[in-house]
């Protein structure tokens, strides 16, 4: 998945442009920036790329998931169905509008179980937010109809799967809106960065009033421009934006070398009895960002994990034992521990999340373990690693 792996001279040289004008801003002071404007190079080649009509870049992911719950009219009291192995971002965006996050569990794609979704409609459900954890996507057709069914926005969290598709489809352009990070540990990266894309254009004129300020940038003079809306300040600033168009350059060929390296590994080890790998939804393709296996057991798992670190395999993740990912991580959540006062009806449902039965995710969680995979391996590298899990593999399955 990163992209920090492959910062260098296109990212020197793309930065130095803005740094030569001085004009950090994406907007304005048209006389200084000599023509550049690299959060607009990004959106027009990020949409090409994805296939859509829209892109919006703001300042992270967890701000374009944000900008895109608002775009679609989400807020107080709506309800906002996101999965319980996700990043602490699904529900912190959701929370910032004042909406409720409704967790449920996940299945063997180890995203959206759609059973679990229809059961967790209610008619304050707006929303329905797949995150596509890994590299790999939620059963999206099983998703849209039930979205088509009850009136709902279908949000795709694609910031862990960019470059993945569905059906043809780029993964994040399948939903209403699909949204992106390129933080420093994302297959490609701003430093700091996300997106939304979207063929609606409402959704779009929207998105690009509310993450500045719900200015209408209309004309040419910032200062008089109005306000159609209540907005925010979720800008990128062109440094950041600077870096993505190069890393954006390399994105084809960043996902050609997480596949191949993908592949390697999990040929050495899929004839390994005991060994199962998560689901891909027909008509998936993953980005291969992570390879995501199945033990037979918690316990099992847990050995894998354990002995996998201690042979020097990096990167190895135990993502129910996480503090990051795994709904059993997060008590600050489920004890609604905010800073400030929150709505007495999403401090009641939050305090609910710590009693409800999460077994079904706990079962696919507990004996998943992931590898996150790296550009930087060289063919040896790959070789060693590969035997190395193959060794622990069998040494601990054929007990
Ligand atoms: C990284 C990530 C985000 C948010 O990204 P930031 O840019 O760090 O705010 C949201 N969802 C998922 C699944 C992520 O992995």
């Amino acid at each position: 998945m990163p992209g920090f792996e492959v910062f260098g001279d296109h990212e020197r040289a793309q930065v130095n442009e803005v740094l030569e004008t001085g004009v950090l801003m994406r907007y304005g002071f048209e006389g200084m920036r000599q023509g550049r404007f690299k959060a607009l190079e990004f959106e027009k080649s990020f949409a090409q790329k994805m296939g859509v009509a829209h892109c919006q870049l703001v300042s992270s992911g967890t701000s374009a998931l944000s900008v895109a719950l608002a775009v679609a009219g989400v807020g107080a009291g709506d309800e906002v169905i996101v999965p319980t192995f996700t990043f602490v971002a699904s529900f912190e965006s959701i929370l910032m509008l004042g909406a409720i996050p409704v967790l449920v569990d996940i299945d063997a794609t180890l995203t959206l179980d759609p059973k679990a979704v229809s059961d967790a409609i209610t008619p304050k459900t707006k929303c329905v937010m797949p995150v596509h954890m890994c590299g790999s996507m939620a059963d999206l057709d099983a998703l849209k109809a039930i979205c088509d069914a009850h009136d709902l926005i279908l949000l795709e969290d694609a910031c862990q799967a960019i470059g993945g598709t569905y059906r043809g489809k780029a993964l994040g352009s399948y939903g209403d809106l699909g949204c992106f990070s390129f933080d420093f540990v994302k297959t490609i990266t701003c430093g700091e960065g996300g997106a939304v894309i979207t063929n609606n254009k409402t959704f779009a004129l929207h998105a690009d009033q509310f993450q500045d300020h719900g200015h209408d940038h209309v004309g040419s003079d910032r200062g008089a421009e109005t306000h159609p809306y209540l907005g925010y300040n979720f800008r990128i600033s062109e440094l950041n934006a600077a870096v993505g168009c190069a890393q954006l350059e390399r994105m084809n060929d960043i996902l050609a070398q997480q596949q191949k390296h993908y592949q390697f590994l999990r040929a050495a080890i899929k004839d390994i009895e005991g060994v199962t790998f998560r689901h891909v939804p027909e008509g998936g393709v993953e980005n291969y960002s992570f390879l995501n296996i199945f033990l037979p057991t918690v316990a099992l798992a847990e050995q894998v994990h354990a002995a996998m670190t201690q042979s020097g395999i990096d990167a190895c993740f135990y993502w129910f034992k996480n503090n990051w990912h795994y709904i059993s991580g997060w008590p600050h959540l489920t004890q609604a521990k905010s800073l400030y006062p929150m709505m007495p009806i999403v401090q009641e449902r939050l305090n609910k999340l710590a009693t409800q039965d999460f077994s079904r995710s706990d079962h696919y969680m507990g004996r998943n373990v992931s590898f996150l995979i790296k550009l930087g391996w060289d063919e040896e590298t790959l070789k060693h690693r590969a035997a190395l899990m193959t060794r622990v593999l069998e040494q601990i399955l054929s007990n």
